[in-house]
């Protein structure tokens, strides 16, 4: 029988299906469409993405192919200096289309072993009490212990399972294509700075080989959230800018909105929610792929420990107590991001006296660094500073921390020698350095680098390693 059946081949899917297969999972990925999608939708990378992949030894391959932006103005488009210290060591957005993303994260997914069927669309499930029965549109069914529901903001899993989607609707649509235009570069420039001195919704920007992205307000709300005519969008270049710009040949075109809901559970079951099929929000600071990417490095490590018989108890509920809060403040950031581009008065004010507290680096910094994920902090109860929150790499006796941590397990950063992990060795891996930069005595990092333990005593480290890896071996 299949562990694992994943259903959505996007970021998300097959991110988690890669964490899954890595700790011995089997898994299979299904997904609706018969090709992955050429629309673009997100353009980068941030920082705790960039550091995840990092710790799977895989991002060279992205930074090969992306390109480096500053992260100054990131929140809302207000224009504001790079932050100074960002406690990172990826103080950029990585720039690379979300199809690249898709490809190379597939390509990994492979690699290890995931089976990716497309064309397969999952239109029902059922549960019981040792695994879950999927029902697909060709009339077959797949049996497997655990189903997750990676399959996007309209997700088919979440409504079979009743989870509401409390929130918001949308309220603006956004048309969003790639094309040629005639008009020469410069002109384009020059009308693009011009209409986004009054709509930061507008944008004309040149992806190479003569082609552009173009991203303009649309006409009111699709209720079938079909993809626009090509004439729909020419109509609303010329409605926007009072220009068409000559725009032929389009390669594709997509709508999206500003719709902004929160799943009101992760789970029911044996069946899970991540990324967008758990949260969505307007695209504002470019983070739902981001967010996806991290709820899949969450639960990957939570579903296989279950599967191969370790979990402690309660330990996959906590995706859902983690991960849901997150979700719920980059909805809130994305909310307070759409009210900051607005052309009504009040908002424009908010603006002007934002981007004046923007100067304060400090401000800047807070802000940027919920975009970028870096200072997200699960509450693991009260303690040091650090319980909860990922760490930033840095040089470790022999390498550096995240190489360390490709094993996919837990860590123990030891700078006193005397801690042992002897009954959890197959799960912990022991790095004992004295000289390491860290302000405690010892870490105990979670396989998804967030430190659930600090200390010097053996006896709260076996706690610990109780609570988070379940029983000594
Ligand atoms: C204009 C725009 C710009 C964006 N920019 C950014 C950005 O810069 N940075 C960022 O982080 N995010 C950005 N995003 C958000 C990002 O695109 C999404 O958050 C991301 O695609 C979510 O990934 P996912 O894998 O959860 O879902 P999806 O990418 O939606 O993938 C879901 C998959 O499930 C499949 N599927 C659906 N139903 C079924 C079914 N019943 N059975 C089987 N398969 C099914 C679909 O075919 C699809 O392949 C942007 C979004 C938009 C619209």
């Amino acid at each position: 029988m299949i562990d694992v059946l994943v259903a959505g081949a996007g970021p998300t899917g097959v991110m988690l299906a890669a964490e899954l297969r890595s700790r011995g999972v089997r898994v299979l990925v299904v997904d609706r469409d018969p090709a992955p999608t050429p629309v673009v939708r997100a353009m980068g990378l941030h920082a705790r993405s960039l550091e995840v992949l990092d710790q799977r030894g895989l991002v060279d391959r992205f930074l090969a192919l992306g390109t480096t932006h500053p992260l100054g103005g990131y929140f809302a488009g207000i224009v504001a200096r790079q932050p100074e210290g960002l406690d990172t060591t990826y103080p950029y957005v990585l720039g690379l289309p979300q199809t690249v993303t898709e490809r190379l994260l597939t390509e990994h997914a492979l690699e290890l072993g995931v089976e990716i069927r497309r064309a397969t669309e999952l239109v029902g499930l059922e549960q019981d009490a040792h695994g879950v029965t999927a029902g697909l549109a060709d009339g077959s069914t797949l049996r497997a212990r655990y189903l997750v529901g990676c399959d996007g903001g309209r997700s088919t899993v979440r409504k079979l399972l009743g989870i509401g989607f409390p929130g918001e609707p949308s309220r603006v649509d956004t048309l969003l294509g790639e094309m040629r235009v005639t008009a020469s570069p410069d002109t384009v420039a020059a009308i693009n700075s011009e209409v986004r001195t009054t709509q930061l919704r507008f944008g004309v920007a040149r992806i190479g080989d003569g082609v552009y992205r173009v991203v303009v307000p649309a006409d009111g709300v699709a209720e079938d959230r079909a993809a626009p005519t090509f004439d729909e969008v020419k109509r609303q270049l010329i409605a926007t800018a009072g220009t068409d710009l000559g725009a032929h040949e389009p390669r594709w075109l997509s709508r999206f909105g500003d719709a902004t809901r929160l799943a009101e559970r992760y789970r029911s079951g044996r069946v899970l929610l991540a990324g967008d099929a758990a949260h969505i929000h307007p695209p504002l600071g470019g983070q739902g792929l981001n967010l996806g990417i991290q709820d899949a490095v969450n639960l990957g490590w939570k579903l296989a420990a279950e599967v191969n018989g370790w979990a402690p108890a309660g330990l996959l509920d906590t995706y859902d107590v983690e991960r849901r809060p997150v979700a719920a403040e980059v909805l809130d950031n994305t909310r307070a991001q759409m009210e900051l581009v607005s052309l009504e008065p009040g908002p424009r004010a908010v603006r002007g006296l934002l981007t004046e507290l923007m100067a304060f680096d400090e401000v800047n910094r807070y802000l940027i660094e919920k975009i970028i994920a870096i200072s997200v902090r699960y509450d693991l109860g009260d303690g040091h500073p650090l319980l909860g929150r990922r760490l930033r790499d840095r040089p470790v006796l022999g390498g550096r921390l995240y190489e360390r941590m490709r094993a996919g397990r837990g860590l123990l950063l030891d700078r006193t020698g005397a801690l042992s992990v002897d009954g959890w060795a197959d799960r912990v891996d022991p790095v004992v350095d004295p000289a390491v930069d860290l302000d405690v005595p010892a870490a105990l990092l979670r396989p998804d680098g967030h430190v659930a333990w600090v200390g010097a005593d053996q006896a709260d480290l076996r706690v610990h390693l109780l609570r988070w890896f379940g029983a000594a071996r």
